[in-house]
């Protein structure tokens, strides 16, 4: 995934012709282009935002959503992303 980020960002660059940090305020190309640029890195990380949950550290229970209370009865137990 950050390969295909990295090739998106850097084609952006390429065919913008961004070749320092002051051209890309110096384009209208660059805000043109911008919507498309973002619709791109969006769709490469889409599925990994889907994949996100959290689990609890204490029991290992998985949830879609951040709960309240764990089902083993842990508060604040939530740390893990994935
Ligand atoms: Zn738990």
């Amino acid at each position: 995934m950050k390969d295909k980020v990295f090739n998106t960002v850097v084609k952006f660059m390429e065919d913008n012709q961004i070749t320092c940090e002051e051209t890309i305020y110096q384009s209208d190309k660059v805000i043109e282009n911008a919507y498309e640029f973002i619709s791109e890195l969006f769709k490469i990380i889409e599925n990994q935002i889907e994949e996100l949950q959290y689990e609890c550290d204490l029991c290992g229970q998985e949830y879609a959503n951040l709960p309240e209370v764990c089902i083993c009865g842990g508060i604040d137990c939530f740390i893990k992303f994935k």
